[in-house]
């Protein structure tokens, strides 16, 4: 897969896609990610990409043509068009789901939003969704950009040691993870749960489920509802109080 991010600030995403699990899938040609200045592509001598509102207001807005030649230079017209997403705090909000289906794709272009954001008719000709990462508002498309680009590359085979990584934690199949526990066995007095020191596997699962059940009814019970477990995992839930 290729993930591209258009930004102003390429080296800050530079930065981040090269450190830990992704630079090392990145090492492994295991996904290619490009990070492409707009800046590039302003088109003019003082290489400007923003310009004040029409109709008044505040702030600058990143101007169409930059953003527009930036992603044209992408790709030929010869090949398939790849899926632009514009990061914005007007999208739909990004989940594991969002993750799951991007990851399928062969290619996705992030688009960084900046300023005040950007001239809606780049947005009309170019974008073929816009995707949020929470009620809240921030200065620039570039941490979006790169949550999204995470959770995305995360999901891509060979990327963590073992599938089952992802298969077992939040989110991916509608429940948030157990606890977790590492040595000492007795920390500050309290111990791990004795299940997890047994070594019957049946167990060690049946309290997992359990726990992640209990976790997602206590914090998040949007979603999950108690109606939608079965009678096995209720009576799970029950032994495991
Ligand atoms: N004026 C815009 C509004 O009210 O919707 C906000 C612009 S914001 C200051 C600048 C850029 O940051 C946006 O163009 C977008 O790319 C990015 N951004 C800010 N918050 C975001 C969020 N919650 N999710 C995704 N992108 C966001």
């Amino acid at each position: 897969m290729r993930i591209d991010i258009l930004t102003l600030f390429p080296e800050m995403c530079e930065t981040v896609m090269s450190e830990s699990i992704i630079g090392r899938a990145r090492a492994a040609n295991k996904v290619e990610i490009v990070c492409t200045n707009i800046r590039d592509f302003a088109g003019n001598k003082h290489n400007k990409v923003d310009d004040s509102p029409y109709g008044g207001g505040m702030g600058m807005i990143m101007a169409a043509d930059p953003i527009y030649n930036c992603y044209k230079s992408l790709y030929n017209e010869s090949e398939p068009k790849p899926h632009l997403i514009y990061l914005s705090p007007k999208g739909k909000t990004f989940n594991q789901a969002k993750a799951i289906e991007l990851s399928k794709l062969d290619r996705v272009v992030l688009l960084c939003g900046h300023y005040e954001g950007i001239d809606q008719r780049v947005i009309d000709e170019i974008v073929d969704e816009e995707i949020s990462i929470g009620d809240f508002v921030l200065t620039g498309g570039e941490l979006p950009a790169l949550t999204v680009a995470d959770a995305v590359c995360r999901m891509l085979p060979g990327v963590l040691s073992e599938d089952i990584c992802f298969e077992e934690e939040s989110h991916f199949d509608g429940l948030l993870e157990y606890p977790q526990y590492t040595r000492p066995a007795v920390w500050k007095q309290q111990a791990v749960p004795e299940v997890l020191l047994s070594g019957n596997h049946a167990n060690i699962n049946q309290w997992r489920r359990a726990k992640a059940i209990e976790i997602t009814l206590e914090r998040r019970p949007d979603l999950l509802k108690k109606s939608d477990l079965s009678e096995k995992d209720l009576k799970l839930l029950e032994k495991n109080r």
